[in-house]
């Protein structure tokens, strides 16, 4: 089966094949409507782009509606923040859910109205045992439950006792179980599951309009109902609740039944993917906030500079699947990449190591056009001055050289300094500790275009900042969050906190080409042989740029 006559060419995966073969046998009547469905307890991640992208993309491509529904259930864990940074990633994500922005709790009535029809249906009962009771009640793989001493109360009695709840009058944890008769269920969640629970909550919607909560499964269900969902697609860890996501719906013999499908979730090698995990890290103080740059989340990863195409397009390339399986790192670092290669390039040194061109006027300026982009002639060029004295990166010389194959400087090497002329360094001046701090070298000036000495070839080019014109910058180097490919399940009882990559971010004091502090804060450039940098706008002042090192230019861990 081929794609369905969008920009996509790719061939449809298997829940578009099953949406295919849906609408060709009429059964929703062609109607695609699909949701998105985030608790607002924790900012999103790069599990939550592959949902949003999957949901998004497969309303796009049959013409249907997304909605993006706040599964607002649980109060004492969320908050209007959460719900605002939901907003803001998912539309800066590239996608528009137009005017079909819901809330469980808008929901809150009807779903009580709901449960009172269970209730009178005989299918629901008010059940005075403890959380705890119920928990030990409930049996196990291979035991069945204990009938709750409550389940047989009459349609009359429970109606009191749920009005009475809503009301307020019962304590915090008493709940209405549905079903009756499964008690002896194969599968746990039918045994007479909870469907509320009173909570005296301050809810960041409703306020306290509400005492009583409905529960996730009994909510969702019915929302995808409420909105005429279609194909209500979760991760693979709801199969198991889909009995009683049919069940709700089955015996409330609601006109429209939507179809649950399931699908693998995104794990990533190196981070952790649990708004738990993600959580504890902010509260634990091991990163900065929500959005640190080390985050997988979305706002995290907009902050280090990632563009939203990489995350769409690494979206696509790990496709939907029923498999379990992590995803290599590499993998998203590639589209990351792939994503910026278009972006200009710069000079910008990390570790300065002065260069005084001893044969080079005192006062002489010049200043070299340069491309701003090495293919893209469209992106123009800018001009980089030139002068007496230079930084060159510090690694890019050596007292001593391993070997004959070394192309940097050392004494009395040549390199080619990029765009420029050949120097030769003729000097070495060091510190107490043996260290260079300076090196006198002189200048073919003859080597540059137009130059008798234009095409002399020497082993190396290296990159360099006037030091006269370069502007001071701070520059972020990030690097994984994790030494462990798995934190989050690591084998041997260590905390994932205790695997994290102390070297995670290195500040580091840099000197850039000047017309680079010029840019707009939120631009992005290539520092040659550096990485990809992002101006920063949050951090970013006019007396200190601070550039984000979104990723190295190759793959530094495989
Ligand atoms: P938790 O981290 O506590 O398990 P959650 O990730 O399930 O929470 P939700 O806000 O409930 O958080 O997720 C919203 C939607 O995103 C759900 O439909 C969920 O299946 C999907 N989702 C969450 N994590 C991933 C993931 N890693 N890969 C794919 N989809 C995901
Ligand atoms: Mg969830």
């Amino acid at each position: 089966m081929t794609g369905h006559g969008t920009d996509n060419a790719r061939p449809d995966n298997f829940i578009e094949q099953i949406i295919a073969r849906d609408n060709a046998s009429g059964k929703f009547g062609g109607r695609v409507v699909t949701r998105f469905p985030p608790e607002p307890n924790g900012f999103l991640h790069i599990g939550h782009a592959k949902s949003i992208c999957l949901n998004f993309g497969v309303a796009k491509r049959f013409e249907g509606l997304c909605y993006l529904r706040m599964d607002d259930t649980n109060p004492l864990k969320e908050t209007a923040e959460y719900v605002a940074s939901i907003q803001n990633d998912v539309r800066w994500l590239g996608f528009d859910w137009e005017d079909r922005e819901t809330h469980a709790s808008d929901y809150f009535e009807q779903l009580y109205q709901f449960a009172e029809e269970l209730i009178l249906r005989g299918r629901a009962f008010v059940c005075s045992l403890s959380l705890d009771e119920i928990r030990a009640t409930r049996g196990t793989l291979t035991e069945p439950g204990q009938p709750s001493p409550y389940r047989e109360r009459g349609v009359e009695e429970n109606l009191d006792l749920f009005r009475r709840m809503r009301a307020g009058e019962f304590e915090d944890g008493a709940v209405v179980r549905g079903a009756k008769s499964y008690m002896a269920a194969p599968n746990i969640n039918l045994r007479d599951p909870v469907l509320y629970r009173v909570r005296r909550a301050h809810h960041q919607r409703t306020g306290d309009a509400w005492c009583l909560y409905p529960m996730y499964d009994y909510t969702h269900c019915l929302s995808d109902f409420i909105e005429g969902v279609t194909h209500s697609l979760c991760t693979l860890e709801f199969e198991d609740h889909r009995p009683l996501y049919d069940w709700v719906l089955d015996t409330l013999a609601t006109p429209h039944h939507p179809q649950q499908i399931e699908f693998s979730r995104l794990n990533l090698e190196y981070t952790v993917l649990s708004k738990r995990m993600l959580n504890a890290l902010v509260t634990e103080g091991h990163v900065d906030g929500w959005d640190d740059p080390r985050k997988p989340t979305i706002a995290g990863m907009r902050r280090r500079g990632v563009r939203p195409a990489a995350i769409r397009e690494f979206c696509e390339r790990i496709g939907v699947t029923r498999s379990d399986g992590t995803v290599e790192m590499s993998a998203l670092e590639r589209c990351i990449r792939d994503d910026l290669e278009a972006v200009p390039r710069g000079l910008g040194v990390v570790e300065p190591l002065k260069v005084v061109l001893t044969n080079y006027p005192e006062d002489g300026e010049e200043w070299f056009s340069a491309a701003q982009h090495p293919q893209d002639e469209s992106l123009g060029s800018r001009d980089i001055p030139f002068c007496r004295e230079l930084w060159i990166e510090r690694e890019d010389f050596m007292l001593e050289p391993p070997n004959k194959k070394y192309k940097r400087l050392s004494p009395g090497a040549e390199v080619r300094l990029r765009y420029g002329y050949i120097i030769r360094c003729d000097e070495v001046i060091t510190g107490n500790d043996g260290e260079a701090v300076e090196l006198r070298c002189s200048v073919d000036l003859e080597s540059r275009a137009g130059g008798a000495n234009a095409e002399r070839k020497v082993k190396g080019v290296i990159h360099w900042v006037s030091a006269r014109h370069g502007v001071d910058v701070e520059l972020r180097l990030y690097d994984r969050l994790f030494n462990e490919p798995n934190p989050g399940g690591l084998k041997d009882g260590r905390h994932f906190t205790e695997v994290l990559n102390p070297d995670s971010l290195t500040l580091r004091h840099g000197v850039v080409e000047p017309h680079l502090a010029t840019l707009a804060p939120g631009s992005r450039v290539q520092f040659e042989r550096m990485g990809w940098f992002y101006l920063e706008p949050e951090r970013s002042t006019a007396e200190k740029p601070v550039f984000n090192r979104i990723i190295t230019l190759r793959d530094t861990w495989s």
